[in-house]
């Protein structure tokens, strides 16, 4: 604070940051600053560079494409100069990819940017933000600094105690006439799980034109199931969807801040109205644009995936733990009542998962699939951490 405010007998200053808080705006008063967590840069400093074994941010093990790097160097050349404001480069790259129009698409630094933004174009004190428990935490973060209420949806639970995703037909039923904005990720961060291709397809039929879906596919290029599909084929379908999709996770380019939108042309201009001039810088575009066109290194990633995430589920699920189905680069492990204790005994080790009590999770952990060397760790760390359930060696002889 700068010296000499709050001397005037407005009371701004004198009890600390409370009485700004007072000063915002009412959805803003209620909010928390992002916690995040453990302070990874100490963490690394701890355990020496390259041995902290990091599994708590969904982050891509295998780093981004060569080519990626190389275009991140050269576009240092004209740091000098704004970036595209248009993201033209990309945004061709892209459309040429998907199979929709450049004027489709919107550039996010990250699509946590556009995934707020939607929320402030769309949603307000009178106009409503429909999510499931257990989504994203970004949405409703989003619908309360844009004053809008929320209106959650159950988790679909098969077993109480394991909740395990969404429910679409819990998702249509708490829309009403006020929902203007419903927020979805297909696969779901954090359970891993997704929503069947028929299933989806129905709840779009049955929601109102005028209710704006989300469908945030962070994870989308991890998928394989036979029964998943991405919502870009409904988009010809639905003027009211829009797809995000992010360049952090599986293009491994998260220290950039790359995702975008894909929607109906008029839908995008009116976000392009709030949208920040500069928002994706040129280093991000660069790398971004670079990584798209490296199609195997991106299928080397999710082969590696799709190769240790059944591994590492089997191997949680041999050590007792209720393991999520997923669809993404991660898993969402139930501990029971010693999930904190687990967690603190692996970060002693050296070993970053993402705790889910603030996901209402208390009972789980998030654990990043990580390369078959840093999963071999984690379990490692595990077994000296906890008592297993069964014996861990043949213990008949
Ligand atoms: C990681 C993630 C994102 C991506 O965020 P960026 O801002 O693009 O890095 C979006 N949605 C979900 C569900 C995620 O887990």
């Amino acid at each position: 604070m700068k010296p000499g405010i709050g001397n005037r007998g407005s009371g701004i200053g004198r009890n600390g940051d409370a009485c700004f808080a007072a000063l915002a705006q009412p959805g803003i008063r209620a909010l928390k600053a992002y916690d995040p967590g453990h302070d990874l840069v100490a963490l690394r400093r701890r355990f020496g560079a390259g041995r902290l074994v990091e599994l708590g941010a969904n982050e891509n093990p295998y780093g981004p494409s060569p080519a990626a790097r190389q275009a991140a160097l050269e576009a240092l050349d004209t740091a000098h100069r704004y970036p595209d404001p248009l993201g033209g480069g990309l945004k061709r790259a892209l459309a040429d990819r998907l199979g929709v129009a450049p004027a489709q698409l919107l550039l996010g630094n990250g699509s946590h940017e556009l995934l707020m933004q939607f929320a402030q174009v769309f949603a307000g004190p009178d106009a409503a933000v429909a999510m499931s428990q257990h989504g994203f935490a970004v949405y409703a973060l989003a619908a309360q600094a844009a004053g809008a209420p929320l209106q959650f949806a159950p988790a679909w639970a098969p077993d109480a105690a394991m909740p395990r995703g969404h429910a679409p037909n819990a998702l249509a039923s708490v829309v009403s006439a006020r929902t203007r904005l419903l927020y979805l990720a297909n696969p779901n961060n954090p359970t891993g799980t997704w929503i069947a291709a028929d299933a989806l397809a129905a709840l779009l039929a049955r929601l109102p034109d005028e209710v704006i879906v989300v469908v945030d596919e962070a994870y989308a290029e991890f998928a394989d199931a036979p029964d998943y599909r991405s919502a870009l084929s409904l988009l010809p379908r639905h003027r009211n969807l829009v797809v995000t999709r992010t360049f952090s996770k599986a293009y491994a380019l998260a220290g950039l801040r790359v995702g975008y939108a894909v929607a109906d042309a008029g839908l995008i201009a009116v976000m392009e109205r709030l949208r920040e001039s500069f928002n994706a810088n040129s280093v991000a575009l660069a790398a971004a644009t670079a990584a798209l066109e490296d199609e195997a290194h991106l299928q080397r990633v999710v082969s590696a995936n799709a190769q240790q995430r059944p591994l590492l589920a089997e191997a949680l699920r041999a050590r007792g733990c209720f393991v999520h189905p997923s669809q993404t680069n991660f898993l969402l492990a139930g501990f029971g009542d010693d999930a904190a204790a687990v967690e603190a005994g692996l970060l002693q080790r050296g070993v970053v998962v993402r705790p889910m009590a603030g996901y209402g999770l208390p009972q789980c952990l998030r654990i990043t699939v990580g390369t078959a060397d840093e999963n071999t760790r984690l379990l490692r760390a595990l077994d000296e951490t906890t008592k297993p359930t069964y014996p861990a060696t043949d213990q008949r002889g």
